[in-house]
């Protein structure tokens, strides 16, 4: 993959100058980029449908708003990102001066997957030359006629000294990220995301890994079981569950389980009708193998006494696996211990809150920790005693809509946060800078270490 290398070579070269670009500069290729997306709507329509049976308004909303509304919060912002910060300074460092400069990593690379194949390339891209890096955007080889439609609109926004697509599938990523990088920011799997940072680890390049995992739905006893049920119908239906921070399981009151079912139910019903199926507001699992993974586990939990309930058959031709809850489920089966991604619901029960907290901290840390809830004591009990990437309470994914909320993970759900200054400063180098005044004490205190400097510095010792 000896092009790979020239690309590198390139990209690393073309670094120092676009570091150097001032926030006017940055802002007029952002603009291009919000003015090339929107101009290639119907493309990415196209592309989407093609990928994932992704519903139009699904991908306005979901795909090319959040970039778009990202460019605009980063252009209005950047300026006094840039800024350098000033310091204030302690007394044995006066005279002087004290600055933080945010400046550019140089060369990045930037690996993304296939779920949100756009959203999840461009706006770790808008962030990366908001900081003035050169970027090689790796998207996913599950989307490939997005990553077609990614590699046709970036050469219209930047030339190829500045940001570059490269598609290709796992051989093309792991010989990519085999450069020494300035940074890297990767989307995607656990697995993987700790392969990258093995990787990584050869050069000793910084990451931000944007990971998964479990997230859990915690639903108070007097939330309304069924209202929830069928709120979570909505927010597993999205995507067909193939979202990052979809709720995974379900955590209800023993004695509400029945209602939140029957509820979940009635949700399906309202949004997607009887056949979801033939529903073209329904997406599509992404590829044949993870829709045998996912029957596998609905199979595997059938056979050791699990109940399931789906809301029409599963076809595998048609690649459509139908929102499916799972209860009575053991605590061992792969549905309960793996990240599902997928529209598959296991709902479990507590009997006291405590163990409901107790189920969460079992396993990892979550992306996020969704609680249906309106006892602001209860909430914050739970938030208190568990650690989560984010939380959000009576409703879903809004969080990620926020432009200066950090977004990501803890440990295995992610390392480094996207999303506002954070987003921006996951792609600089915070630079200290401390400029000496013409004459300073710390002259005085060097050897030889006479009497006169010991009483000195015993007597500076007694403010420190
Ligand atoms: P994945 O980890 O299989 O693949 C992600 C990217 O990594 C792809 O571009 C792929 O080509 C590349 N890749 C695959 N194997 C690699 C290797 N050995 N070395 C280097 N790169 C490699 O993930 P996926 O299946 O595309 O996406 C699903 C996962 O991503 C889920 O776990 C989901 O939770 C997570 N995700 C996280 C976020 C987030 O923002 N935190 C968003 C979307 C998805």
């Amino acid at each position: 993959m000896e092009h790979l290398d020239a690309l590198y070579a390139t990209l690393n070269a073309h670094a120092p100058a676009l570091g150097r670009t001032r926030a006017n500069q940055r802002i007029a290729r952002l603009q291009a980029l919000k003015k090339a997306l929107r101009a290639h709507r119907s493309e990415a329509h196209a592309a989407l449908r093609a990928d994932l049976n992704r519903a139009e308004p699904d991908t306005d909303l979901n795909e090319l708003l959040p970039v778009t509304t990202s460019i605009d919060y980063v252009v209005g912002q950047l300026r006094r990102w840039m800024r350098p910060e000033k310091h204030g300074l302690p007394i044995t460092l006066i005279p002087g001066s004290a600055e933080v400069v945010y400046e550019s990593k140089g060369a990045v690379l930037i690996v993304s997957p296939w779920n949100f194949p756009i959203n999840l390339c461009l706006v770790p891209l808008v962030y990366a030359v908001a900081a003035g890096n050169t970027v090689a955007l790796k998207p996913s080889e599950l989307s490939p006629a997005t990553s077609a439609f990614l590699a046709k609109l970036i050469p219209t926004v930047f030339p190829p000294e500045e940001v570059v697509v490269v598609e290709g599938g796992v051989e093309v990523a792991k010989a990519l990220i085999d450069h020494p990088w300035n940074h890297i920011f990767f989307t995607g799997s656990p697995q993987i995301g700790s392969q990258v940072m093995a990787s990584a680890a050869r050069y000793l390049t910084s990451v931000t890994l944007e990971l998964g995992g479990k997230s859990p739905v915690i639903v108070h006893p007097k939330f309304g079981a069924e209202a929830a049920g069928a709120r979570v119908a909505w927010a597993k239906g999205l995507n067909a569950g193939q979202v990052c921070i979809a709720p995974d399981y379900a955590l209800v009151r023993s004695d509400q389980r029945d209602a939140f079912i029957q509820g979940f139910k009635a949700g399906v019903l309202r949004h997607y009708g009887e056949h979801p199926s033939e529903n073209p507001d329904f997406g599509h699992i992404v590829h044949e193998r993870h829709w045998d993974r996912l029957d596998a586990w609905v199979t595997e939990a059938r056979t050791a006494g699990a109940q399931i309930w789906q809301v029409d058959a599963p076809n595998r031709s048609e690649k459509y696996y139908p929102l499916t809850l799972v209860w009575d489920v053991s605590l061992d089966s792969s549905v309960s211990c793996s990240e599902i991604f997928g529209p598959i619901l296991p709902v479990f029960t507590y009997i006291e809150t405590a163990d409901a907290i107790a189920h969460v901290n079992r396993g990892s840390r979550p992306l996020v920790l969704y609680q249906l809830c309106h006892d602001r004591s209860w909430s914050d009990g739970i938030t208190a005693a568990t650690r989560a990437g984010a939380t959000v309470i009576n409703d879903f994914y809004l969080h990620y809509m926020h432009p200066s909320l950090p977004f990501g993970g803890v440990n295995t759900s992610g390392i480094g946060k996207s999303h506002g200054i954070w987003g921006f400063r996951e792609f600089t180098n915070a630079r200290s800078i401390y400029r000496r005044g013409r004459w300073s004490p710390t002259m005085l205190l060097s050897p030889p270490y006479t009497d006169w400097k010991k009483g000195l510095i015993a007597w500076v010792s007694r403010w420190l």
